[in-house]
């Protein structure tokens, strides 16, 4: 990773560098599961089945690097296209800031801690099942308390 200018967070996402952009995520593994969308309303639900590469006990993808050459529709968040993912948590950094506001107080980038998205309930670590044993997705619909205040 190269250098990150301090609390380079509270810059708008439009001045990050590649390195601070990365360093921004923090790691709650959301965005690495799989959504229903229903064809009649184009609503979206949320699951708890897991992209093949995540995994489940850590949250972590495990090619992070290659992703792509193994899961060809893995979004890539970009500047351009983070308004526009309706489906991120309401927790995701990269929203939050898109949005203008502080990153959550359990971040990593603020605590020192990686852990802290365990703790704080937000990541979906030990919470999911890979797609491979998963079966129909609509039978693993939930709700991830995106309602609460995981401030
Ligand atoms: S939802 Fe946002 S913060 Fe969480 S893993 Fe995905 S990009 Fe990172």
């Amino acid at each position: 990773m190269g250098a990150l200018r301090e609390r380079f967070w509270e810059l708008p996402l439009a001045a990050l560098t590649q390195p601070e952009w990365e360093a921004l995520c923090d790691g709650c593994g959301r965005c690495c599961l799989h959504k229903v969308e229903f064809e009649e309303t184009g609503e979206i639900e949320h699951t708890n089945v897991a992209c093949r590469l995540l995994d489940t006990e850590t949250a972590r993808c495990t090619d992070y690097k290659h992703r792509k050459a193994f899961v060809p529709d893995c979004l890539r968040l970009t500047l351009r296209i983070v308004d526009r993912i309706n489906w991120l948590p309401p927790t995701c950094a990269y929203r939050l800031r898109a949005d203008g506001k502080p990153l959550p107080r359990w971040h990593y980038l603020l605590t020192g801690d990686r852990e802290d998205v365990i703790r704080a309930g937000i990541s979906v670590a030990g919470r999911v099942i890979g797609e491979d044993r998963a079966g129909p997705l609509e039978h693993h619909v939930v709700d991830w308390g995106d309602d609460e205040d995981l401030s």
